[in-house]
């Protein structure tokens, strides 16, 4: 009996992982036509000031617009690193945000801050995209960039990375450590890279005043980061109980559905021109 379903269980297994790896396949095939015919969009997320509320940057997003919906980043961003395709994302993403964005910028009182996310390859690759996507942030604009990181490209520390990194701080770019204390792996890159701010990770923020673990893990984030001089993002904020605690824990910025959902271009400029 035993055997007999062990059998079976492992059929499944490998069905379950052919079909997968076809989907997986078929979705490929189709991103490379989606980004060849200039088909992925950008969403905007207000980032506001935790103090005034104030909207003063926003972290653009990618999107798929699918026949059959709309397709998060987190299900074809894994496809795009496996099989090459980030780096192309990645700049398309900057370019059309940084476009979108110095030209909102010229109908605003002040200026907009604008945080890209970076794939860990893109940044250990010195290939033709690469240096194109550097070009791109070395360009003279109104817009203030950071770029958000994980902390796995700090960890793996390649000369690489390091070369790109101080390149791009000259540049007046801005470095943030993005899903901050999920990876948790000692802090000394805080000294070896010039790191501005941290984003706290969603899933601490979430139990804020429920779990005492995470409450005691966001006040250690916000001490640390004051010490160190550097500022801190709160992700996925939901609540206004939330927020309250941020507040009053005195972080710097929030971001989450509390404030806004990630928004097409116009609906963030009627978001933005609304609130000003
Ligand atoms: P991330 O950089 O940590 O982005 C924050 C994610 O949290 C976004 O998911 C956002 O929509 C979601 N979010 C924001 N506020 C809330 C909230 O209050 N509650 C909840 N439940 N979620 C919230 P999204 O847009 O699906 O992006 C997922 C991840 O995909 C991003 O995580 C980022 O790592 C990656 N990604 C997105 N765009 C790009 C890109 O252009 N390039 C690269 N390399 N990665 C990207
Ligand atoms: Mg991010
Ligand atoms: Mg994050
Ligand atoms: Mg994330």
């Amino acid at each position: 009996e035993v055997k007999k379903s062990g059998r079976n269980s492992w059929q499944f297994y490998t069905t379950a992982m052919q079909l997968e790896s076809e989907q997986k396949h078929h979705l490929y095939n189709e991103l490379v036509m989606a980004i060849d015919n200039n088909q992925l969009t950008v969403f905007y997320q207000p980032i506001v000031d935790a103090a005034s509320g104030r909207v003063v940057s926003c972290e653009a997003l990618v999107r798929w617009p699918h026949e059959e919906g709309w397709i998060g980043p987190d299900t074809f961003i894994p496809i795009a690193e496996e099989r090459g395709l980030i780096n192309r994302i990645d700049l398309l993403v900057l370019r059309s945000s940084l476009q979108f964005l110095n030209e909102l910028n010229t109908s605003l009182e002040r200026p907009l801050a604008l945080s890209v996310n970076v794939s860990p390859r893109l940044l250990h690759l010195r290939d033709d995209d690469a240096q194109e996507w550097l070009r791109e942030l070395e360009r003279e604009t109104t817009v203030r960039v950071t770029i958000e990181i994980t902390e796995r490209v700090l960890v793996e520390d390649s000369d690489q990375t390091h070369k790109i990194l101080d390149q791009l701080h000259e540049a007046g770019v801005q470095i943030a450590i993005d899903d901050f204390g999920t990876g948790y792996s000692g802090l000394s890159y805080f000294s070896r890279f010039p790191v501005s701010s941290v984003k706290i990770d969603r899933s601490f923020v979430q139990d804020l005043g429920v779990k005492s673990t995470e409450t005691t893990l966001v006040e250690t984030i916000l001490l640390l980061a004051s010490k160190l001089n550097i500022k801190v993002v709160a992700e996925g904020v939901e609540t206004e109980q939330q927020a309250e605690f941020l507040r009053l824990n005195r972080c710097d910025f929030l971001q989450g559905y509390h404030i806004s959902k990630p928004l097409s271009e116009q609906d963030f400029r009627d978001f933005v021109t609304s609130r000003a």
